[in-house]
């Protein structure tokens, strides 16, 4: 088990979707890249060696989506490429989900936001009639939700969107690392991953390129990453990347075990508090992610009670900002606000097993006999 520290090994992280812990072998190639000195712009040996590391860690990102290293355009952050993906094609008017994350969301405010079905999945009538009526759009559908899991079918909406002239962008940040991911097929043009979201480290994420699409650079300065993304190159996070997806790849077996995991987890709650429900269970979803409603106690009161008993949670939508928004996702299910705000996020991953799930469920139920006696 991981993390580190001794207080932190008594505390159960079950938060994988907001961030995962670093894995050793990423901790490892960084701590190694630390004594790279060069910029890998510089043509000098320093700079070449750094070039080398950028362009190892481009070919391990690539290969985790089946892409040629030259289509992988290293960024900022999953919500920069987000941006870059949606913004970078300013003729085109933007349709995309009522589900999206807000990086999403906020690229494009005047996007039209397409319905979900109650199980969180894109409604497909209203998003065929959206790609008739909107001629050269760029449609921008998830692979997998955050905040529920739940998988969305970019691939056939693809197909739809590609009918009608549309080019396809895909939010796989929370899919990378725990489906197999072929780009060519999910058949969109643009793909956004994120490093943290896989083992890696923060602040580097990747948008992935159909070959010869240009879009737009949303930060001018410089000639790298092929004059699309100024600005020298975080070669650490870079190196972390590149270390997370080859483990990412190697270890997608194991997405078997989380699935298990976290079935166990739901079943065992559901038996133990029949009031409680599971948001999206009906549709496909990623295999480490449960979104559980406690009918009549506030997420946020659960993540603090949770809290306590040092087992790590989230309520409503991933409050980057430290507070606990109403989750425009559930309320796109069609839940309403008093359930939307008594759900919260379960996301396991790579440091769990069944001792943390059993540490959850009894922290869990104290909370559930006090729902059910309210
Ligand atoms: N897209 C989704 C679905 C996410 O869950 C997140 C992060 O929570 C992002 C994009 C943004 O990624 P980053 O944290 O790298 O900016």
């Amino acid at each position: 088990m991981n993390p580190q520290s001794a207080s932190a090994r008594e505390r159960i992280y079950l938060d994988h979707n907001a961030t995962t812990p670093l894995k050793p072998a990423v901790r490892a190639a960084m701590v190694q890249a630390m004594d790279l000195v060069g910029n890998p712009s510089s043509v000098h040996a320093f700079g070449r060696t750094a070039r080398r590391a950028v362009e190892e860690a481009r070919a391990a990102v690539a290969a985790l989506v089946g892409v040629k290293p030259a289509q992988v355009l290293f960024t900022g952050s999953g919500t920069e490429a987000n941006n870059m993906a949606l913004r970078g094609f300013p003729g085109r008017a933007v349709l995309t989900s009522a589900v999206e994350h807000e990086s999403v969301l906020a690229a494009d405010p005047a996007a039209e936001r397409l319905p979900v079905t109650p199980d969180g999945v894109i409604d497909q009538a209203a998003l065929t009639a959206a790609l008739e009526q909107t001629k050269s759009a760029l449609l921008s559908l998830m692979v997998a939700n955050n905040e529920t899991g739940v998988i969305q079918p970019v691939a056939e909406a693809a197909r739809l969107a590609h009918a009608q002239g549309a080019l396809v962008h895909a939010d796989a940040v929370q899919a990378a690392g725990r489906l197999p991911l072929s780009f060519a097929e999910l058949g969109v043009d643009l793909l956004t991953l994120s490093a943290h979201k896989l083992g890696g480290p923060a602040g580097v994420g990747a948008l992935i390129l159909a070959e010869g699409l240009e879009p737009e650079s949303l930060i001018r300065g410089g000639g790298q990453e092929k004059r699309k993304r100024a600005g020298t190159e975080n070669l650490l996070g870079i190196v972390g990347f590149g270390a997370a997806a080859r483990l990412a790849h190697d270890e997608l077996p194991n997405a078997a075990a989380l699935a298990s995991l976290r079935d166990r987890l739901e079943r065992e709650a559901l038996a133990g508090a029949p009031q409680a429900r599971i948001m999206g269970a009906g549709a496909a979803r990623v295999p480490n992610t449960s979104c559980l409603v406690l009918p009549g106690l506030l997420g946020e009161t659960q993540v603090m009670a949770l809290d306590l008993a040092s087992v790590a949670v989230s309520a409503g939508s991933a409050c980057s900002s430290g507070k606990v928004k109403p989750s425009h996702v559930l309320a796109a299910m069609g839940a309403d606000a008093v359930t939307a705000a008594s759900a919260i996020r379960v996301s396991l991953g790579w440091t769990n097993d069944d001792e943390a799930v059993d540490r959850f469920l009894t922290a869990w139920f104290t909370l559930a006999r006090r729902s059910a006696a309210a």
